[in-house]
């Protein structure tokens, strides 16, 4: 049966401590081949494409949504940004590297790498878009479940989730609480 809700990358900022281990994680697993030596090695950048934030005392990873109406892939004049496969994918070879994209996503989600430097310092300008990709041809190549980004957090502050999972939990959670104070109200109105 075809699935009604995509999965998500789902980060809790109450247990993120903003080790930055998600980011190596990530860019290391779309690194190459080499790995993070070999980047390191080939004086390579590192490219994450999920991106740890501080604002007003809060530490939360964020990366893209897979937005079920998604601007960026409304946006793309090559079709690079796509819809396929319940997430929101960029065929690099499409890209010309316009930034569209970038500046759709409410979440900040996408860079455009510019990795194609000369010698002198100068750019090739041979960019293309990046965003989460849900490490699918990682998972594949390594016969993973998880994202490297949920593999490499500590503290599991980032998960995999399906939304139907997630509401229900929240449901169970809230019902719990209700019932709770429902019990409490109960005894107090019997006392009166
Ligand atoms: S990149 Fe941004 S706009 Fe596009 S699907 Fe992800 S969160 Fe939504
Ligand atoms: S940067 Fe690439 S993926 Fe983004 S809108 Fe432009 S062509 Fe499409």
């Amino acid at each position: 049966m075809k699935e009604l809700e995509n999965v998500i990358i789902y980060a809790d900022a109450q247990k993120c401590i903003g080790c930055h281990s998600c980011e190596l994680a990530c860019a290391v697993a779309h690194g190459g081949k080499g790995g993070l030596i070999g980047a390191v090695i080939n004086k390579q950048p590192l490219h994450p494409r999920i991106k740890v934030v501080e604002a007003d005392g809060v530490i939360m990873p964020m990366q893209c949504r897979q937005c079920e109406n998604a601007p960026c892939a409304m946006v793309c004049p090559t079709g690079a940004c796509r819809q396929e496969n319940g997430q929101v994918m960029i065929v690099e070879s499409n890209c010309v590297g316009c930034k569209l994209c970038v500046m759709v996503c409410p979440f900040g989600a996408i860079t455009v790498r510019r990795d194609s430097f000369k010698d002198d310092g100068s750019s090739t300008n041979q960019g293309v878009a990046l965003k989460c990709d849900l490490c699918t041809s990682w998972c594949a190549e390594n016969n993973k479940k998880d994202t490297a980004c949920v593999e490499a957090c500590p503290t599991k502050a980032i998960s995999l989730i399906k939304m139907h999972e997630y509401r229900t939990a929240l449901l169970k959670a809230r019902a719990k609480e209700l019932a709770q104070s429902h019990k409490h109200m109960n005894m107090t109105l019997r006392k009166l």
